[in-house]
């Protein structure tokens, strides 16, 4: 079975990608989702997050605290720390997924985080793909579709990686300049590239 990373900043278009392949056949571990997921229903997670964060962290009704760990990790600079917390116990989610995926036959898993490269190329990944746009689309869509301002848009782009400068790690890159449709195409001919044949 091979493991697929798919990457790309904010509003980049790896989602669609990832909702292309899932349409054909592919398992796609949404690792943002799952991180979110893991520190509501994960105890020793929870703990961790408590320790670091204080027992702000979560409401009285057991719900993450988003405000207050936005205010502590995000604007007080303790943004690495968060994810030193959280990203292993992800990391072992996908292995886990990537077991059953494997038990039921299937011979190819996806895991799509805009946190991909920031520690150079994953070891357990066998094929990495970037999804690159200009920033000006990127901001258009995200506006679009959650309706923020353009500077908040910004302020997320100028905290990310600049993924034109992360190319060598990648196996494959999708341009998303075009119109919806082209990038479903090239999602599916990149699918049909990197699927195992056998
Ligand atoms: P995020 O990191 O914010 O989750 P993402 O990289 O996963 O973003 P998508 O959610 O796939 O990006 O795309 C962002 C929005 O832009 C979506 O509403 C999507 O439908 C739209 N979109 C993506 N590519 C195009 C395109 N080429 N033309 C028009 N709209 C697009």
């Amino acid at each position: 079975m091979i493991k697929v990373g798919i990457t790309g900043g904010i509003g980049s278009g790896k989602s669609t990608v990832c909702k292309e392949w899932e349409k054909l056949g592919a398992v796609v571990f949404y690792a943002d989702d799952v991180a979110r997921e893991l520190m509501v229903s994960e105890p020793a997670l929870r703990q961790k997050l408590t320790d670091a964060f204080g027992p702000k962290t979560y409401k009285a009704d057991g719900s993450l605290n988003k405000a207050h760990l936005i205010e502590e990790a995000f604007k007080k600079g303790r943004v690495q720390e968060l994810n030193a917390i959280v990203h292993p116990e992800v990391g072992r989610a996908f292995q886990k997924k990537s077991e059953e995926v494997a038990d039921e036959g299937k011979n190819l898993i996806v895991k799509e985080a805009a946190l991909l490269l920031n520690k150079g190329r994953p070891y357990d990944l066998d094929v990495v793909v970037i999804v690159l746009s200009e920033s000006k689309n990127r901001i258009n869509r995200v506006v679009q579709r959650d309706g923020v301002t353009r500077e908040e848009v910004q302020t997320r782009i100028e905290k990310q990686p600049d993924f034109d400068q992360l190319l060598h790690l990648a196996d494959y890159t999708i341009v998303n300049n075009g119109s919806l449709d082209q990038l479903k195409i090239k999602a599916s001919e990149l699918y049909q590239k990197v699927i195992p044949s056998d």
